[in-house]
């Protein structure tokens, strides 16, 4: 089982969406290890996208993911750094697909809805950054044999 990082982003925080987004996660049979409502400072929203920082939108990207609480969470299950960005969809809501959560509920590339790790190692360093250890919680889902094959 992988873990990844999800981030609710704050329009969908102020949008009332944070219910909806989260019960599409627990409808594909996702785990949720850790979730918590979040208001980040300058440092974290920096480091978070550090790898933007040369990119013209680094600035207003940095301002809004700080402008209000985020609702960042840890999920787990089968090959999830994928199976979560098929579910995000892509990166400008206008052109995502309808069914994926960018898809569904924005329209500007700004306010773009939720973030999802693009791969393994950017989840575990994501993690690391928004969670401390003693806030993941370890334990087994029910319906595990339901979910998956073996
Ligand atoms: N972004 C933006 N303007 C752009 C490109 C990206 O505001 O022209 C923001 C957008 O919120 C995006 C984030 O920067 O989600 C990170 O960009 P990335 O290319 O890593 O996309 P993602 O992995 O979030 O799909």
């Amino acid at each position: 089982m992988e873990r990844t990082f999800l981030m609710i982003k704050p329009d969908a925080v102020q949008r009332n969406l944070i219910g909806q987004v989260v019960s599409r996660l627990e409808q594909k049979g996702l785990k949720l290890v850790a979730a918590k409502l979040y208001q980040a400072n300058e440092d974290l929203a920096k480091e978070h996208y550090a790898e933007h920082v040369e990119k013209p939108f680094f600035n207003k990207l940095v301002s809004f993911i700080t402008s209000g609480p985020v609702f960042a969470m840890v999920v787990e299950g089968n090959n999830v750094v994928e199976v979560t960005r098929t579910i995000v969809g892509e990166t400008n809501p206008a052109k995502a697909a309808p069914g994926t959560i960018r898809g569904d509920y924005g329209i500007d590339l700004g306010r773009n809805i939720i973030h999802g790790s693009d791969s393994n190692e950017s989840a575990e360093r994501e993690i690391g950054l928004w969670f401390d250890k003693s806030e993941l919680n370890n334990y087994k889902l029910n319906n595990e044999n339901w979910v998956y094959e073996k």
